[in-house]
């Protein structure tokens, strides 16, 4: 377990030092902007959704590890995604973070390295900032342009 703990910690400061599609995307069409004031993460997402799709998406903003590292990780993990897929991940990825999945259920097969997150519920004040990008991606499927706090 200590072994598994040290290599998503390795995982999430891999992504907080070189983050995936970091980077303002010209092609948007919804731009949300996130807050937790709670510890400070402020993160935008840029999001280019084409009929059902999202065909592309990118972040920019500041943030503790936690916050930068999920913000990477969902990017890469929704590109290319239904609405309906991501929003589903959405929801499961919720559910890791807070803890409501059996620890056995939570496999690399389904999360990939979003599994590295879950260690994230055992510390309550970090279930926001690593949900944050989340429900800000989420937010801008429905298509809305608006700021987001996770107050
Ligand atoms: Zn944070």
């Amino acid at each position: 377990m200590s072994d598994l703990r040290e290599l998503y910690q390795e995982v999430i400061l891999d992504h907080y030092k070189k983050p995936h599609n970091c980077k303002k995307l010209d092609t948007a069409n919804r731009v949300v902007t996130g807050n937790n004031p709670l510890c400070g993460d402020q993160l935008i997402v840029y999001l280019y959704v084409d009929g059902d799709v999202i065909r592309d998406i990118s972040f920019q903003g500041k943030g503790c590890a936690i916050s930068v590292a999920s913000a990477s990780m969902m990017t890469s993990a929704v590109k290319g995604k239904t609405r309906a897929e991501a929003n589903a991940l959405f929801e499961r990825m919720h559910q890791m973070v807070r803890g409501e999945l059996d620890p056995t259920t939570v496999d690399v097969d389904e999360f990939g390295e979003l599994a590295a997150l879950s260690g994230v519920s055992e510390f309550p004040v970090r279930v926001k900032c690593a949900s944050l990008s989340w429900h800000t991606m989420h937010v801008g499927l429905e298509g809305k342009d608006e700021t987001v706090s996770t107050e």
